[in-house]
């Protein structure tokens, strides 16, 4: 989208909902919209740049008391001095209005926040010792909880005074830019296709309630993908710990932060209220449930929520999501639950195909994925729409064609972009930076752009018309014009990072998964094992050399 087309979004949207001509920086998702993240952080959506915050009103005098002996235990990093002025100091800092966060470690947005709250208040962020009582978090509280809370109801009124909250500042960045923010993206979608009534933002919000969840159930998963980790992924934090102790000769300890994000990730199971709220209060107004993870279709009680909506009659009026890794195959939902609802989206994670596949996807065995998202075809309801989505890294941009060689073997699968067809989504990686496409080689890049260029991306003949056609192949050629950037931001965007430095970054990081796996990754794919100069045996001599 250019800066033309963003306009015009923007004229669509006033046209469809009169409230944004009054105050054109408006945005759905804070008045009906809640995430939980796999840490049990909640946040407004997926692109705030922190966690939604908990004033220190908001905290009771028994959970204060608690951190106040944790303090004495863990806290000698935080905050200087005794008891009582570490309490004073908290109590200054925990104020909504002054949006300031008391960020946990763990939480990777950790240097987006601090930059931005600091550039806002010149003040240093502070680490709340083992529990983060500065976020609500899901593993003592509910959605309720936090969406009625203080920070929302700020955020809200800010939204209803014109305000553009800092919380949100990749939208306004990304619309600076001239690119379609979510922010856009949302409006559009919920002024005209899948409408809304613009009283959202006026009626008193406690009446309306939350509309549409987005649910990372903790890091429950059955599989170490290379491009995840310990956050979103339980085994991924097991293989933390082996490293950290292998490689980095550090002791094992509870206090090790793979097996923090290992407590933090169980959150689901600890908080039967977070699961009372949402049958109690969140189900009578839900239109929209968004399953992620780790894995969601390892969940039981995710199975028990949507069984208990089909009993209740609800299912008709919410449409179910699910970001899946394939490995799965719910039969009773498939037969008997998703069939009752408005719409189910299954997005599968699939990012090459055969012994590449189970490479990059550790503990997933590609015939059993193919055969369940083949079975899913087969025997899916009409309200079921099926999408593969590729997130393109280092390891599969020259293998896409084969990608798309397996879908087209697929049956009744339609590679076309519609809400009523199967769909295959290209998604660019850009965390983590050594998996970038980006850092490849110039003469690399020049063999990946000429396969991708000169392959033939035909659709298959039942899709329609050539526009369709074109999409796609634009589609590919964005990939290849972001691959020649050659530009690798550092998270907290001060500065680009050396290509050279992140090859060999990527080499450290495929060793030490290859070594702890016993997997080699020159067995794999020895084109881009040469590319990236990765010699396992040199590898084990530079990182074990007690052992050569
Ligand atoms: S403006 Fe952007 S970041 Fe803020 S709530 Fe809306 S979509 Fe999320």
């Amino acid at each position: 989208m250019n800066y033309q087309e963003l306009r015009e979004a923007e004229r669509r949207i006033k046209r469809e909902a009169p409230i944004f001509k009054e105050i054109p920086t408006l945005c759905y998702l804070p008045f009906m919209h809640i995430e939980a993240t796999t840490t049990g952080e909640c946040k407004q959506c997926c692109m705030a740049t922190s966690a939604i915050m908990r004033d220190y009103s908001e905290i009771d005098t028994e959970e204060l008391l608690e951190l106040l002996d944790e303090i004495d235990h863990d806290g000698r990093d935080w905050l200087p001095g005794e008891k009582s002025e570490a309490l004073l100091k908290l109590k200054d800092y925990m104020q909504v209005d002054k949006l300031m966060a008391l960020p946990d470690t763990s939480n990777l947005s950790v240097k987006l926040v601090k930059r931005d709250v600091e550039r806002e208040f010149n003040i240093p962020l502070l680490r709340v010792g083992e529990k983060d009582i500065g976020h609500w978090n899901l593993a003592d509280n509910t959605l309720t909880d936090a969406f009625l809370g203080k920070f929302m109801h700020k955020l809200r009124d800010d939204f209803r005074n014109g305000k553009k909250p800092i919380n949100c500042s990749r939208c306004w960045d990304e619309e600076d830019a001239g690119i379609n923010s979510k922010r856009i993206s949302f409006a559009e979608h919920f002024s005209h296709n899948d409408t809304i009534p613009d009283t959202i933002f006026t009626d008193p919000i406690t009446e309306k309630g939350i509309q549409y969840i987005d649910l990372k159930l903790g890091n429950l998963c059955n599989l170490k993908c290379r491009i995840c980790d310990s956050k979103s992924s339980s085994k991924w934090a097991q293989e933390d710990i082996d490293s950290l102790i292998i490689f980095d000769g550090i002791a094992k300890t509870k206090t090790m932060a793979p097996y923090r994000r290992l407590k933090l990730g169980n959150w689901p199971n600890e908080n039967k209220n977070f699961w009372n709220d949402i049958s109690e209060n969140v189900l009578p107004n839900l239109k929209y449930l968004e399953f992620t993870g780790g894995e969601p279709l390892l969940i039981q009680e995710h199975f028990d929520l949507i069984q208990q909506i089909v009993d209740d009659d609800l299912a008709k009026n919410i449409h179910l999501s699910y970001n899946t890794n394939g490995t799965q195959l719910p039969t009773h939902a498939i037969e008997n639950l998703w069939p009752q609802f408005k719409t189910v989206r299954l997005s599968f994670s699939i990012d090459d195909v055969g012994k590449r596949y189970e490479y990059q996807r550790y503990g997933a065995n590609w015939d059993n994925v193919h055969n369940n998202i083949t079975y899913m075809l087969n025997n899916k309801s009409d309200n079921v729409y099926m999408e593969i989505t590729t997130t393109v890294n280092i390891f599969n941009i020259m293998n896409l064609p084969d990608i798309h060689d397996w879908l087209r073997t697929l049956p009744n699968f339609i590679l076309e972009h519609s809400p009523n067809m199967s769909y295959w989504y290209i998604n660019l990686l850009h965390t983590p930076e050594y998996l970038n496409i980006c850092l490849l080689p110039d003469y690399a890049k020049t063999n990946i752009e000429h396969r991708l260029t000169n392959y033939n991306w035909l659709l298959p003949s039942h899709t329609t018309g050539y526009g369709l056609q074109n999409q796609f192949n634009h589609n590919i050629l964005n990939v290849v014009e972001f691959m020649n950037t050659n530009v690798i931001i550092e998270p907290d965007a001060s500065h680009n990072i050396d290509t050279t430095v992140l090859r060999a970054k990527a080499r450290e990081k495929i060793f030490k998964h290859d070594y702890l796996r016993k997997e080699n990754f020159q067995d794999i794919d020895p084109w881009l094992a040469s590319v990236l100069q990765y010699d396992y045996k040199e590898m084990v001599k530079q990182w074990l050399p007690k052992t050569t």
